[in-house]
């Protein structure tokens, strides 16, 4: 393939010729037994991509380097909490991996049945993603900052037959147990795993529960030379779960495939990320969240390049820390978030620029709306290209983003980008269903199926729920709905304008405001709940909740008010974790609802961000809006 073609034409050819093009990306992964078809789309919106073909994602991750990289370096962990560091090569990663492998089958666990993993940042979260992987098994990981309701649900959906855990993550020089969160999420879920592999950091109390709990480093020491193949699965064999969060309180399964996902993470290192085998990738995600399964451990991994997993803050001990992992692991491409960004531009941009970033490429920012001084302030701190790129949990990869690695084109402040390749991206008229193709009117960003592979393949469990959730919104149409609103300039770049639902984005981390509303209405004391997202200069979105309490005389005076709001917190922190604390909790009498009783969460979100409320013509009591504004003023 020439190394700079015409991005336009490439586009094209992904959508009118797919199944040859998609054919052509498929050659940058190993097939044990190649694929029958590259597409089959007989049952919209269902897509089975790379169909009778036969790989694993463990052996293009990591088997595959052996022959030529075995002494290179592959997993490279750095803890600035523990301050441990300690790299692998693609030969030791190897070798964890078989070890953490059997161990699962020693436990039982077969391809198909799925292993939940409840970790922090450390490299044995890396091992026990890419062992279930290898054994055809599922995994589902489960964020760290996640409190035991949220873990319980996810037990129960996708019935795990081992959880793997640890006892404690650390976060800015304190122990963050999880021993007891993961405890009680078993003992309030319905389903019961067989067993427990405990990583034991020596941070916390461990109390093995008797018959469930099994020690890691014991039963690592009895597999040390295990030698355990891996499972050759179907393209199509689901590889993981993956849970976000939707317009209702019980949370996605996003169910990926192998085959088609590995495609399409080769190809996005070499047309978007631009990083290539040897060198050294860091993503400042977490494991928790789609990035970090993509671009911390199976793109950078699948490309034969070094990844970074990092535990601990950007700032600390100071805010040279990234940076100087940048100049001592030689990392050729960043990849992280704009909340991180705004949190760096607080501090001395002298911290960034102190080490060497020769090697840097440049840095890529994505989950969030980029806004234009972060990205002005970052890129002259950095003196690197900046390039925001824009994609969802259920995509896996890139909606939006600059392919320079077909072809180099300009950025666009405040635009994370074109199309990408084989996403048909069409903006919707919300109220006709109709297609906007003048440019600059708002839309909603919406793509015709197939989705790429690499996208979701379903929801975990539900496929009625899949069609429902993604592919009915427009009107009279089968299409996928990302749920986002956006404008398409003269040039094909795209404008993220926020969502359409009720989902929230604090600092990069996906959060359902239902959800919430669930977690604060079990509170003994409220009555009522509206939780809605409010612009934040640090964080990008904060959840503000408005509560309606049994007994409005418990927060007649401030003291008692402030009282009840900090239980209120305790009541999210303790289920859901502190990730989803409201940052102010409200009392009203009533709140702002239609004649027929639905919430106007928009209304109220204006009158928060000070704006407009819009229409109010279906609302109950107009007296409801003003209450809000009172609390907030
Ligand atoms: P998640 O599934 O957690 O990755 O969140 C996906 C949502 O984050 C998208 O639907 C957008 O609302 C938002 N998002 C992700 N990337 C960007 C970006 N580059 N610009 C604006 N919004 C983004």
């Amino acid at each position: 393939m020439p190394a700079s073609q015409n991005y336009e034409a490439f586009f094209r050819r992904s959508i009118d010729d797919r199944d040859a093009f998609w054919a052509e990306q498929a050659q940058g992964v190993d097939w044990h037994q190649p694929y029958d078809r590259v597409c089959n789309y007989d049952r919209p919106p269902f897509a089975r991509w790379f169909e009778g073909g036969l790989t694993n994602l463990c052996h293009n991750a990591v088997d595959r380097h052996l022959k030529g990289r075995a002494e290179q370096n592959a997993l490279i962990f750095v803890s600035t909490e523990t301050n441990t560091e300690k790299a692998y090569s693609f030969k030791e990663l190897q070798q964890e991996v078989q070890r953490f492998a059997a161990i699962y089958q020693s436990l039982g666990v077969k391809k198909g049945d799925r292993v939940l993993i409840y970790m922090p940042m450390i490299a044995e979260a890396c091992f026990a993603m890419l062992a279930a992987v290898r054994l055809g098994a599922v995994h589902t990981v489960v964020f760290g900052g996640f409190a035991s309701h949220a873990l319980a649900s996810r037990i129960d959906d996708a019935t795990p037959t081992v959880i793997v855990s640890a006892d404690a993550g650390m976060r800015g020089g304190k122990v963050v147990p999880y021993k007891h969160l993961l405890d009680e999420a078993i003992e309030l879920a319905g389903h019961k795993p067989a067993s427990v592999v405990m990583v034991n950091r020596g941070l916390a109390d461990l109390a093995p529960v008797a018959g469930r709990d099994v020690d890691y480093a014991a039963l690592r020491e009895q597999f040390l030379d295990a030698q355990v193949p891996c499972e050759w699965v179907d393209s199509t064999h689901p590889s993981y779960i993956l849970y976000t969060s939707g317009t209702t309180g019980k949370p996605k399964g996003v169910q990926r495939d192998t085959g088609g996902y590995c495609v399409a993470l080769a190809a996005s290192m070499k047309h978007i990320y631009q990083g290539e085998p040897g060198e050294t990738f860091f993503s400042t995600s977490d494991i928790g969240w789609v990035v970090g399964h993509s671009y911390i451990i199976y793109g950078p991994l699948i490309n034969g390049m070094a990844t970074i997993m990092y535990e601990g803050l950007p700032t600390r001990p100071d805010a040279g820390i990234w940076w100087s992992l940048v100049e001592k692991y030689k990392v050729s491409v960043m990849f992280s978030a704009p909340t991180a960004a705004r949190v760096l531009k607080k501090q001395d941009p002298a911290y960034l620029t102190q080490y060497d970033l020769s090697s840097l490429k440049a840095l890529f920012l994505a989950g969030e709306p980029l806004d234009e001084p972060t990205a002005t302030w970052m890129a002259d701190a950095i003196k690197k290209p900046i390039i925001d790129n824009y994609w969802q949990t259920e995509t896996g990869w890139p909606i939006m983003a600059i392919c320079n690695g077909v072809e180099p084109a300009p950025t666009k402040f405040g635009s994370p980008g074109k199309a990408v390749y084989g996403f048909d991206v069409r903006l919707i008229d919300e109220t006709t269903g109709e297609e906007i193709t003048e440019p600059n009117r708002k839309g909603v960003i919406a793509a015709e199926g197939p989705l790429p592979p690499g996208c979701l393949q379903t929801i975990w469990g539900d496929d009625a729920r899949y069609v429902k959730t993604y592919w009915s919104s427009i009107h009279g149409r089968t299409m996928y709905s990302t749920f986002d609103w956006g404008v398409k300039d003269a040039d094909g770049y795209f404008f993220i304008l926020g969502r359409t639902d009720d989902v929230i984005n604090v600092a990069g981390h996906r959060l359902g405001t239902r959800e919430i509303e669930e977690s604060i209405s079990s509170h003994p004391n409220v009555a009522e709940v509206a939780v809605v997202g409010m612009a934040d200069q640090l964080k990008g979105q904060v959840a503000v909740a408005f509560v309606v309490l049994k007994d409005a005389s418990r927060a007649a005076d401030p003291a008692s008010a402030r009282e009840q709001e900090q239980a209120i917190m305790k009541t999210v922190d303790e289920q859901l974790g502190a990730v989803a604390r409201p940052a102010m909790v409200r009392f009203v009498g009533t709140l702002p609802k239609t004649r027929s009783g639905k919430l106007l969460r928009r209304a109220i979100q204006a009158v928060c961000e000070g704006r407009d409320p819009g229409d109010l013509t279906t609302m109950d009591d107009p007296a409801a809006l003003q209450q809000i504004r009172d609390q907030l003023a």
